[in-house]
């Protein structure tokens, strides 16, 4: 009999599964539907969220659950972990196609394959929880064997992240006690997918109008000399009952109710406002610089130049001074007008970043297309670097191309001194991360731009 891998630091991300408090909780409209659309999708009758606990999976959401399970797995919603496909995904963390199950020696002798279910095809990807581990897998089986096409397994992926991010979302509503509410995830009642968006979308609506948006500051530093160079925008919602929330839990639903669009916008007057200031108060900060994320929707709306020629007039700040932070995957599926916008914003003096480089599958034609002044390294490469000779070289070759083309590089995610060190031998000049600084608040940076102890300058 094969056994099931366990994942590196199993203990670890034991706690972490655990702390999203959502094993053997009920249904979930919202998860519900994500199952929903990675069956349709990709042509199968079933898809799963299973979360990989110690012993067992839970689907804490399914569609088509009985075409592939027994009786029993079906009422209870678990199977054994060694008896699971996703403990495979959960422990190398990379998603898992499995053509044929009963022509696979890893597979072959499960029940699920050899039984009455006769499961076949499985094709799985990770979800990765906040502190980085995986929870489980969002998977989809079928009764015949087939292949996925890479563009399919990418769907499956991005699916996987956005059941990450509800995970979140359902975490941060279980520490404000929010879960006690009956009807509000559960999908009963009222509680539909697309009525729990809206009203979601609600809340954040009367947050952005009652200004509960506020902004996070990052320094971006030169590795050499410690210098503050600029600092990165990074929005955090002030929920008056769930406290202070990441993006993670509310773009996804500001940007499926088209809110990112006044969200941006105030955003970007913000930080543009903020860091005018800052350049005129302290002389040491004459110079700071500061990068806004948008997403593809906002660079779609007709008047995004003037929005941005709007911020800076309003601020005083030089169209220099600002970069405008674009990832690819908020740029995946957008039209020619956002290249034509994108060339208006940059003809103002405003440069143009290319935030979370390597990690899309378009990586390359990005830079083609948008030809950015800025490429930024993602922080899965930092984590990587040291790791194998292969993860060095990818990530050197991502910097040479990036600073071939003519791009400044700027490394994300530094939380060692080693890594400054390595990127610094690679050739990296500025980088941002938890071991400079976390983000933090406008008043809390103001005063380490005003200490004597933080180096400022270009
Ligand atoms: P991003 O633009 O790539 O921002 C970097 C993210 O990495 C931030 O997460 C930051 O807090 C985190 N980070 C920084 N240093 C470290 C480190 O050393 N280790 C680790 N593990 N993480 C680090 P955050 O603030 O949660 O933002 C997540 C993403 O949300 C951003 O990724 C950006 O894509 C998006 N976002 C943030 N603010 C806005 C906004 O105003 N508009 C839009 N459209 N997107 C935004
Ligand atoms: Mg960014
Ligand atoms: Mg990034």
């Amino acid at each position: 009999m094969v056994h099931a891998p366990r994942h590196p630091r199993e203990g670890e991300r034991l706690a972490s599964l655990r702390s999203y408090q959502v094993l053997d909780t009920g249904a979930d409209a919202a998860l519900q539907a994500l199952t929903a659309a990675a069956a349709q999708a990709l042509g199968v009758p079933t898809a799963l969220v299973s979360l990989v606990d110690e012993h067992r999976q839970f689907f804490k959401a399914a569609t088509g659950l009985e075409a592939v399970l027994g009786e029993e797995a079906h009422r209870t919603r678990q199977t054994p972990r060694e008896e699971s496909f996703c403990a495979h995904v959960v422990a190398t963390e990379q998603p898992l196609v499995v053509p044929d199950a009963g022509a696979d020696a890893r597979f072959a002798h499960l029940p699920m394959v050899t039984g009455p279910q006769q499961v076949r095809f499985y094709a799985g990807a990770p979800i990765i929880g906040r502190d980085g581990l995986a929870l489980g897998a969002l998977c989809v089986k079928d009764r015949t064997p087939r292949r996925l096409e890479a563009a399919a397994l990418q769907v499956l992926t991005d699916l996987a992240a956005a059941v990450a991010e509800l995970l979140e979302l359902r975490r941060l509503d279980a520490a404000a006690g929010l879960h006690a509410v009956p009807g509000l995830h559960d999908g009963s009642g009222a509680g539909s997918g697309a009525r729990q968006v809206l009203d979601e979308s609600h809340r954040l609506r009367a947050g952005i109008d009652a200004g509960e948006l506020v902004v996070h500051y990052q320094p971006v530093v030169d590795l050499l000399s410690g210098r503050w160079q600029g600092v990165e925008a990074l929005v955090r919602w002030e929920h008056p009952q769930r406290g202070l929330l990441p993006p993670a839990a509310f773009l996804p639903i500001a940007e499926a109710s088209g809110l990112i669009v006044p969200l941006g916008r105030q955003v970007l007057t913000l930080a543009c406002t903020q860091v005018a200031l800052w350049r005129e108060q302290l002389s040491a900060a004459a110079q700071l610089h500061v990068a806004v994320n948008v997403s593809g929707r906002q660079l779609s709306e007709p008047d995004v130049v003037e929005v941005v020629t709007d911020a800076l007039l309003i601020s005083g700040l030089p169209a220099s001074a600002l970069t405008i932070e674009l990832t690819e995957t908020s740029a995946a599926d957008v039209g020619a007008e956002v290249d034509i916008a994108l060339q208006r914003i940059r003809a103002l003096g405003v440069r143009l970043a290319l935030d979370d480089f390597g990690t899309g599958y378009a990586s390359f034609s990005y830079l083609q297309r948008f030809q950015p002044d800025v490429v930024k390294i993602d922080r899965c490469f930092v984590a990587a670097l040291g790791r194998s000779p292969r993860d060095d070289l990818l990530a050197q070759t991502l910097i040479d191309l990036g600073s071939r083309l003519g791009c400044a590089i700027v490394a994300e995610g530094i939380e060692e001194r080693e890594q400054v060190a390595a990127l610094s031998a690679l050739g990296v000049r500025l980088g941002q991360g938890y071991f400079f600084s976390a983000p933090r608040g406008a008043t809390e940076v103001g005063h380490r731009l005003s200490s004597p102890e933080t180096v400022l300058g270009s």
